[in-house]
């Protein structure tokens, strides 16, 4: 079996869904599942109507209907005719999302998130199957919630291996085309449970690695891995091959064009992953797997943007040891800061950041009776795998370089724009 993901990007309106269509006329679709994610930027959306629901703003009403109103005018343009069952279906499933948030009793906002974000995902499958049906390709519609188990932490819900294996493995179909929704799971009690932002490529994964698949593509708007974000680097170059090891380093160190939790069962049964373009489907793109790390050996470049460069110091002259550190790092772990680089001297102790959720000035209050916080907004955080004296001078230009750090595959450097 072939599993197949397309992202937001690919199915952001009617054309794209047609796309689809070609791309699998293309490549095949008998024995595939394909992984679909919420339209264009739909989970976004979603997000949106969440924080009207919990702000009880006169805005909630409006939010959904700009949803309903973007995916209605997909239908039209897929389906001509109001008369076909999936303006129903759709409208049906928008009601039940109308009728959770009348409903819903729950002030959980992780719980609440899921309930409502899954309909990105549910909605999209259900169109795009509809549609596959009427072109004439017979799908399965799949309910994820069904396959996918995981516990209860909503938001970043963690996957119960052994049940979703059982499940996946003895109910998928073979021999033929299964649509199914990226990104969502269900816990114990059956309540809709999501895999983390960006989490449909993670779903791919999973299936892959329970139907011990042939292979996944996550079909793009990019012809494969660059060696650096296209969008903000004009001479990227495609990557043919790159080993699941250098794969993992890169998408921790935040390439986006992979979710990192994708990777890791997908090298356990060395199941090769494709990143090929969704334009141009019969080029080779990318390929994942066992073998060389990089090929061309190309440096690449991963930037991470909006970070904070926070530097703590003792206010007695005492160092920051041990004990300190596990205290500062709880601190990160309980206001969900995340470290995307450490470096310490005898006197201070430096972190890079990313603040997600504008916790930082409370962080900063309790910090700062204990130590001396020094910190710049704005900044940059470039990685350097595989550098050179060029790539640094690249990044370098035209910024001044607030910290570097160097290990034998990888530089880091910190920078702000010079103004
Ligand atoms: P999806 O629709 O599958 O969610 P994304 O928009 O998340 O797709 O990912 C595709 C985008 O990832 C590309 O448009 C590109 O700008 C970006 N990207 C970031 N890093 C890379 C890279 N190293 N190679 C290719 N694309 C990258
Ligand atoms: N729709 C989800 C998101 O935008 C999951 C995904 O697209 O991978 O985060
Ligand atoms: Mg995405």
């Amino acid at each position: 079996m072939r599993v197949f993901k397309f992202g937001g990007a690919s199915v952001k309106d009617a054309d794209g869904i047609k796309n689809v269509y070609d791309v699998l006329q293309k490549v095949g679709y008998e024995d595939v599942i394909l992984v679909v994610s919420a339209m264009g930027k739909t989970t976004n959306a979603l997000e949106v109507v969440i924080k009207n629901y919990f702000e009880k703003s006169t805005e909630l009403n409006s939010s959904v209907q700009e949803i309903k109103k973007y995916h209605n005018q997909i239908l039209l343009d897929l389906f001509e005719e109001e008369k076909h069952e999936v303006f129903a279906a759709v409208n049906a499933q928008f009601a039940e999302l109308e009728y959770f948030l009348a409903h819903n009793k729950s002030p959980n906002y992780n719980f609440v998130y899921d309930q409502v974000v899954s309909f990105g995902e549910l909605i999209s499958t259900n169109i795009l199957s509809h549609f596959m049906n009427f072109m004439g390709i017979q799908t399965s519609w799949l309910d994820v919630r069904n396959f996918i188990k995981t516990n209860a932490n909503y938001r970043d819900a963690e996957v119960d291996w052994e049940t979703t294996q059982q499940l996946i493995s003895k109910n998928v179909p073979r021999k033929q085309l299964n649509i199914t929704q990226g990104f969502l799971g269900a816990d114990e009690n059956n309540f809709t449970t999501t895999l983390g932002r960006e989490g449909s490529d993670y779903t791919a994964g999973i299936f892959a690695y329970c139907l011990n698949a042939e292979s996944v593509t996550i079909w793009k708007d990019v012809p494969g891995v660059m060696n650096a974000d296209p969008r903000y680097f004009e001479n990227a170059s495609l990557l043919n091959q790159i080993s699941y090891r250098e794969a993992i380093e890169l998408a921790f160190y935040g390439a986006t064009v992979i979710h990192p939790k994708t990777l890791q069962p997908l090298q356990k049964k060395e199941i090769p992953l494709y990143v090929k373009s969704f334009v141009n489907p019969l080029l080779k793109g990318t390929c994942v797997s066992k073998g060389v790390d990089l090929e061309p050996q190309y440096p690449c470049f991963i930037v991470k943007r909006e970070q904070l460069l926070i530097s703590l110091s003792s206010i007695d002259f005492s160092f920051i040891m041990e004990e300190n550190i596990s205290e500062i790092f709880g601190l990160f772990h309980e206001f969900k800061i995340k470290v995307n680089l450490i470096q310490n001297s005898a006197i201070s102790f430096s972190v890079c950041v990313e603040d997600k959720f504008g916790n930082f000035p409370e962080l900063n209050a309790i910090l700062s009776k204990k130590f001396k916080v020094e910190y710049s907004e704005n900044v940059t955080l470039y990685t350097i795998r595989h550098f050179t004296e060029e790539a640094a001078h690249t990044v370098e230009a035209n910024k001044e370089v607030l910290l570097k750090q160097v290990s034998r595959e990888t530089m880091q450097i910190v920078t702000k724009e010079l103004s």
